[in-house]
This record gives structure tokens, C-alpha cells and sequence, in this order.
């Protein structure tokens, strides 16, 4: 019997046990060895692959080393982490101007969570053309300055009018990007405008894994030009659900960096603590106020459901 051929290529699609895998130009299907399973080395999306084949069979025999992941550390669940995709480069955290209102309290958690899965993020306000030339434009930049502060590069979009748009491609080129943020902001028809031709449906981004699905670990890779390519999974959505232990949460504010260790006490909360340097911060204006509050708020809810977890 001659030897099994053996290839590496990227998982761009898993659904259940059966990978779809690039191989080159091709995809193939392949099925997932169990023993991955068992010895709890599963691929995930985004992850690279070595498949065998034999007698018309394709098999991912073996997950090649990761250089990042997106993990999921959800509550209540006896799953643990789930990696949900693999090999992201950047997470490209995208609100509206206007349409819906911006929340930069929902924005401050993705923030976190990228920031505890180690990952670049970027923000993106799309849907500009609703507030430009109006004094809206600016109560808008005024509320996304904190985040440029805090050294994410903040991109300025409309998917409609084309605005900011060769900015943003220049930032996914070669990269493996993750679009994430409520529902309705244009991240479909951001990706629409950036690549025509690509021809996603409004709102399959976050809609393409139906309600009800929830436990399915799967997901897509979407393979764009100038070697980008970009990344959905269902558990995306539940991104409310992410959690970062309490006493990691201050690092996951990248402004806060500089004055952690200079409390009175060296395992300051920074929330009542005599002598706090992150909170005289705050004071004196160089950690901006609605940043700190999602703090507060994010440190109540790790406290309270961490130890449970
Ligand atoms: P997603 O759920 O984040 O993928 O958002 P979609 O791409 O489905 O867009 C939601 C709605 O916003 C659609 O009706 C789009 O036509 C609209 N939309 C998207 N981008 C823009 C924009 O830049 N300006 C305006 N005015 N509308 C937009
Ligand atoms: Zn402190």
C-alpha cells in the first residue's frame, strides 16, 4: 500500500466533525481524526492543518502550533476554553456613528476581550455619512477620542458613501481579521465595499449562524484579496458572556498600564483603595471617566461570576 499523501492547509470552514480545509487553490472536506478530540487538540477555525489522504479520503490528522487565539471562557458551561478561532491577527471592532447610537460600554468589552486573548484591535465608526457636516460629527469624535488616547488607531468609515475605505483595507492586508459589534452596524456591507464582488448578504456577518445554534462550535474564514481574509463564528455573538479574571481586567485597559503597581497596595482593585494611582488618574483627567466606569462594571461582573466559573 503506498503511503498517505500528506498537505498542510488553513481550516477555513468546521462544521461538526467535517473541516473544509484550503489547500492552495482547492478546498477539500475532511474529517477530524477522534483521537484530536480526545487528547483535546481540535482545530479550530483559522487553523493550519496537516491532512492525510488515502483511498479518496481526506483526513486532518494534526494541528500545527497557533500563533493566537480567540478564546471563549463563557460562565455556567462545563466546557471550559474553547478556542473559537485560531491565528487572528486583528480584531476590527466596528459601531455606527449613528444607527444604531454608539455604545461605548459594548465597545469597551470587545476591547477586553481582545486585549485578553493578547490581540491588535482597531476601532472602526462606520456609517459617518449620518453625522457629517453636523455638530453630531464632532460629539461623535469627541466620544471615540479616549479610545485613539488609549492607542487603538480609530477608523473614521461609510460603507455607503466609500469614505475611509482604502485606510481600512491598507490595515487588512495580509492579515487575519475578525469583524465583531452589534448587529446592524454595516460590517457586511463594510466588507461589501471594500472588496466588490464578494457579494456578502446585508447582515450575513452576524446572521450567518441562525439563533438557536448557539452550541455549535463552527465558523468561516472568508479568503479576501490582497491576502486578507476574515473570520466569523457564532460565538461571537455571545461575547457578553466572555470572561477575564478580576485581577487581569486593569491590564486589559491598555491606558491604565502605567500606573498599575504604583497603588498604596500592590493588589489594588482600583475601585475604593486609599492612594489609588489609577483612580487619581481618573481625577486628574488622563484616564478618561466613561472608560473607567466599564471598568468598575466589568470588575463587579468578574468578581462576582469568576470564583463560580
Ligand atoms: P451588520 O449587521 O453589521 O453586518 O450590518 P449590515 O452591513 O447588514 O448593515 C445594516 C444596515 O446599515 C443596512 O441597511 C445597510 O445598508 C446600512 N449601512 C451599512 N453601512 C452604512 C453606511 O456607511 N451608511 C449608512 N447610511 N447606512 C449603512
Ligand atoms: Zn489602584
Amino acid at each position: 500500500m503506498s503511503e498517505a499523501e500528506q498537505e498542510v492547509g488553513q481550516v477555513v470552514r468546521l462544521y461538526a466533525e467535517v473541516a473544509t480545509v484550503q489547500l492552495g487553490e482547492r478546498t477539500v472536506q475532511c474529517v477530524v481524526r477522534g483521537r484530536l478530540y480526545r487528547e483535546d487538540t481540535a482545530p479550530a477555525v483559522g487553523d493550519f492543518v496537516r491532512v492525510e489522504r488515502s483511498s479518496g479520503n481526506c483526513t486532518v490528522a494534526e494541528v500545527l502550533p497557533r500563533n493566537s487565539a480567540l478564546v471563549r471562557r463563557a460562565a455556567g458551561t462545563s466546557v471550559g476554553k474553547q478556542v473559537m478561532i485560531a491565528n487572528v491577527d486583528l480584531v476590527i471592532v466596528v459601531f455606527a456613528a449613528a444607527r444604531p447610537e454608539p455604545n461605548v460600554a459594548a465597545l469597551d468589552r470587545f476591547l477586553v476581550v481582545a486585549e485578553a486573548n493578547n490581540l491588535q484591535a482597531h476601532v472602526v465608526v462606520n456609517k459617518l455619512d449620518l453625522v457629517e457636516g453636523e455638530p453630531l460629527a464632532l460629539s461623535t469624535r469627541l466620544l471615540f477620542d479616549p479610545y485613539s488616547q488609549a492607542g487603538y488607531p480609530v477608523h473614521y468609515t461609510s460603507a455607503k458613501a466609500g469614505t475611509g475605505l482604502e485606510e481600512l483595507r491598507a490595515v487588512l492586508v495580509d492579515q487575519e481579521s475578525v469583524f465583531v459589534g452589534p448587529s446592524g452596524v454595516g460590517k457586511s456591507s463594510l466588507l461589501n465595499a471594500l472588496y466588490p464582488g464578494l457579494n456578502l448578504k446585508v447582515g450575513q456577518i452576524s446572521e450567518a449562524y441562525g439563533k438557536g445554534r448557539h452550541t455549535t462550535v463552527g465558523g468561516y474564514l472568508i479568503r479576501l484579496p490582497d491576502g486578507a481574509s476574515v473570520a466569523d463564528t457564532a460565538g461571537l455573538r455571545e461575547i457578553g458572556l466572555w470572561l477575564v479574571p478580576p485581577d487581569e481586567l486593569p491590564h486589559c485597559f491598555p491606558e491604565f498600564r502605567s500606573y498599575i503597581g504604583k497603588c498604596r497596595f500592590s493588589d489594588c482593585a482600583h475601585i475604593a483603595e486609599p492612594d489609588c494611582a489609577v483612580r487619581a488618574a481618573v481625577h486628574r483627567g488622563d484616564i478618561n471617566t466613561s472608560r473607567y466606569e466599564s471598568y468598575v462594571k466589568l470588575r463587579a461582573e468578574a468578581e462576582e461570576v469568576w470564583p463560580r466559573w
